[in-house]
């Protein structure tokens, strides 16, 4: 490294704590989930006006972006924070009780926006960098509540169910080339670690459609939805050993609705249901034979079926540019020292994010700070360190935008260059989003003993 950036930008970074830190503090205690999170973002939105910068908001959902700029030709950064905390089911001391909270501490992310902000905005800092810095604060990345997001998305006020596809079909990542993002993990001592990446997710509802007859008196000559979804979910069960053993393949399914009243053969179901692999034409693949044991499962009682493929996670393989590891590893070196920055990789992680989706078309990194205590996605999840969740990581993010555009961008520009990403533009990922979702029904019955199947 030329500079020792990660110093100066430590330096410059000691202003901005106290607001990070309120920040951190007041978004925790107002937790909203995805697309509803408007008191972090009308807080933040306040900050950063008051702080000078032109906050383009995207309207009528949360989240929102600014450009901080040079003034000289380069490549384009984005740094991204989450908005939204999510739903935890009951667990409390207290009964049970489901309630929203910040329980993966993307309260952490948008706070270090402000901080990011305020250092790349510095006279003497942006001086010596040529192109931009991109902050982005956006909404939904938890896959929740997807029955209200379809409604939104019928209405037309969505066109995407999570928040970075959203953003990227509204040209918030337009000219984007680079994108960074921190996430909080556990841990008691300053640090990092670098993944290899995340799953990939294809999030879906199922809905079986039989017919209605009373239970005691004439059950021969009722369609029983619940069996045909029974029956699908056994076929899946027993295609399991047709997946790939170190693809990490999940599918996994809840029944939201298992039919009327006891007294009546239940004639709708309804299933919600994740298929997950590390690969994404694998996750493809495997979703393919999901859907084929779905509509299996109809037929076998003459049921209709509707298959409703809502969102997917692309894999995040943040091992992909070595460039852009090695810039994250150099930073996190200078500030924690090597011997805590774990450089893991190996090691994917079961979960998904839609940063993955955002990384199927440029180079993008989510190393992991550390600040967070109890599990995440449960009552127990607390930020117990805000030194390491907050100011760190907003030292590491700025430090990393310096080092990719400082020497007129030569290291971001090498980083471009050698990346190959999923998609070549956001209108071809787009149209692959495009292509996967679905709702509609799956089979057609010609005559008695025919039906058109397709999946
Ligand atoms: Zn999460
Ligand atoms: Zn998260």
């Amino acid at each position: 490294m030329h500079h020792n950036w990660s110093q100066l930008v430590l330096q410059k970074m000691e202003r901005y704590k106290t607001s990070m830190y309120e920040a951190e503090r007041y978004i925790w205690e107002h937790p909203q989930t995805g697309f509803k999170e408007w008191d972090a973002h009308n807080y933040l939105k306040e900050k950063f006006t008051n702080m000078g910068f032109a906050v383009k908001e995207a309207g009528n959902i949360p989240g929102f972006s600014f450009d901080i700029d040079t003034g000289k030709e380069g490549p384009t950064i984005a740094i991204i924070g989450e908005l939204d905390a999510l739903i935890v089911p009951g667990e409390t001391d207290s009964g049970t009780k489901t309630c929203v909270m910040h329980a993966c501490g993307h309260n952490c992310q948008v706070s270090a926006l402000l901080g990011i902000a305020g250092v790349m905005a510095d006279d003497e800092i942006l001086s010596k960098l040529c192109g931009k810095i991109r902050i982005v604060a956006v909404p939904a990345e938890e896959l929740t509540e997807l029955a209200e997001r379809v409604q939104m998305r019928q209405e037309g006020k969505i066109k995407y169910l999570s928040g970075k596809t959203e953003f990227m079909s509204r040209g918030f990542f337009d000219g984007v080339d680079i994108a960074v993002m921190v996430h909080t993990d556990n841990g008691e001592k300053a640090g990092l670690t670098i993944r290899a990446g995340t799953s990939g997710i294809i999030a879906k509802r199922v809905i079986y459609y039989g017919s209605k007859c009373a239970a005691g008196a004439a059950p021969a000559n009722a369609v029983n939805a619940l069996y045909a979804a029974q029956t699908a979910m056994n076929a899946i069960n027993a295609l399991r050993e047709t997946f790939p053993e170190k693809q990490f393949v999940r599918s996994h399914s809840i029944i939201t609705k298992g039919g009327e009243t006891v007294q009546h053969i239940p004639s709708e179901v309804i299933v919600e249901s994740n298929v997950r692999a590390f690969d994404y034409n694998v996750l493809k693949n495997i979703n393919e034979k999901i859907n084929r044991a779905y509509v299996a499962g109809a037929v076998a009682f003459g049921a209709q079926v509707k298959i409703e493929d809502l969102e997917v996670y692309i894999p995040e393989n943040d091992s992909d540019s070595p460039e852009l590891v090695n810039v994250a590893y150099e930073v996190g070196c200078d500030l924690f020292g090597k011997e805590n920055v774990r450089l893991n990789l190996q090691k994917r992680g079961g979960g998904g994010t839609d940063m993955g989706n955002i990384g199927a078309v440029m180079p993008c990194i989510q190393p992991l700070s550390t600040g967070a205590g109890g599990a995440a996605h449960s009552h127990t999840y607390q930020i117990k360190h805000p030194e390491y969740a907050v100011f760190h990581p907003a030292v590491l993010q700025a430090a990393m935008a310096c080092v990719l555009l400082e020497e007129n961008g030569e290291k971001a520009k090498k980083i471009i260059k050698e990346y190959k990403p999923l998609f070549s533009s956001i209108d071809e990922y787009l149209a692959e989003m495009d292509e996967i979702y679905r709702t509609k029904k799956h089979i057609e019955y010609t005559n008695r003993n025919s039906a058109l199947l397709n999946w």
